[in-house]
């Protein structure tokens, strides 16, 4: 275990197990450099323990790095809990849960994550304080997606001002896949600013209501990415740029909220030898956690996210200047800054 390829030093793992409820689970604590390890759990029915185990460790070295990048005083950690998010579910699961997480004192903050609601948050709360994403409370910060699209907004400007010299959206081709929580907000920011934007979703209502709405053009899921446009905004699935992706993008500028964009680190390099600026999702897609860790403080404050926002944008600028100066990927560069921050 300690040999995985994707062991990368956590600080600790431990496996939960509650014979009562079922509950079968990891807590993957990655760093606490910074402060106590925050990031969501998921719910997910891995085939096997140790795809649960690779998952856990994944996510929660991207915690550290996605935290370290936003300014955070939190390190990075993540939980899973193995099942099937629409069969294996009961209140009393998460009350269980709530019991993992508290047994370790704060060392770790849970959130939502895939397969996870505030409902099933709010049963792990009656048995710990340690969570955060609640949409009932004194600190409560609700759904983070309105912060996370904004971020992504912002950081779409940022990068076409490095690509085109010019961060104005007016007269842009923008090309959006997936219109969910944080696409949909994106493309009525864009839309607002006067980009000419491109929208594709596997759920076609939504695509029909947002184009009727905005004024955005409703294209093939298949054809999405591959637009003539100038940016590639992806906020739905991981790994889109990809080998068979990569050569037919056209687009100058790829720059969404989607988690794992690159299908491998090596993709950042390929990208950037085809004259593609890349925006590095752990770092664009930061708003959410900046309004999570809003929460985590025990007061939310509307000002003190701006702030973090803010920042977040000046990082993803510095990570820009940094790539050109260094010749080096902008995935790589994020990458070398963030673990500069949590010390590794
Ligand atoms: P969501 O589930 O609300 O939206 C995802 C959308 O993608 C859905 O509308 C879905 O139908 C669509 N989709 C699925 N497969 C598709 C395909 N093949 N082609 C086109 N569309 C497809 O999720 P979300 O909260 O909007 O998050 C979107 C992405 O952003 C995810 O990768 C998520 O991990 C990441 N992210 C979200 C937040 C947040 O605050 N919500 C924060 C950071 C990162």
């Amino acid at each position: 275990m300690f040999d995985h390829p994707a062991y990368d030093a956590h600080e600790s793992v431990h496996m939960f197990h509650d014979a009562e409820t079922g509950l079968r689970g990891m807590i993957a604590i990655h760093s606490t450099h910074l402060g106590p390890a925050a990031g969501g759990c998921r719910m997910w029915n891995y085939e096997t323990g140790i795809d649960m185990y690779r998952d856990v460790l994944r996510l929660s070295q991207g915690m550290s790095y996605k935290n370290a990048m936003a300014g955070l005083p939190l390190g990075g950690g993540k939980a899973v809990i193995w099942g099937n998010a629409r069969e294996d579910k009961t209140p009393d699961l998460f009350r269980a849960f709530g019991r993992a997480v508290d047994s370790l004192n704060g060392t770790y903050w849970t959130a939502e994550d895939v397969g996870i609601t505030p409902q099933d948050l709010a049963y792990a709360s009656e048995h710990t304080r340690y969570v955060a994403g609640l949409d009932d409370g004194e600190a409560a910060s609700g759904d983070p997606s309105p912060v996370t699209a904004e971020g992504v907004f912002r950081g779409i400007k940022v990068a076409m001002a490095h690509a085109f010299g010019n961060d104005d959206p007016k007269g842009r081709r923008i090309a959006v896949q997936g219109i969910g929580h944080v696409g949909a907000d994106v493309v009525r920011k864009l839309t607002k600013a006067g980009a000419e934007v491109m929208i594709a979703d596997v759920a076609a209502d939504r695509v029909a209501d947002l184009a009727a709405e905005t004024g955005a053009t409703a294209v093939d899921v298949a054809d999405i990415l591959f637009q003539d446009v100038d940016v590639v905004s992806p906020n739905a699935l991981g790994a889109i740029i990809n080998e068979e992706t990569l050569p037919r993008l056209t687009c100058k500028v790829i720059a969404g909220g989607a988690n794992n964009q690159l299908s491998t680190p090596e993709m950042g390099d390929a990208v950037k030898e085809r004259g593609i600026l890349y925006a590095p999702d752990y770092v664009i897609n930061g708003g959410g956690i900046i309004n999570v860790a809003a929460e985590i403080s025990g007061k939310y404050s509307a000002d003190w996210v701006e702030g973090k926002l803010s920042r977040l944008m000046q990082t993803l600028d510095e990570v820009f200047n940094e790539s050109l100066q260094s010749n080096q990927a902008t995935n790589r560069v994020a990458d070398a800054i963030a673990r500069q921050r949590i010390g590794r």
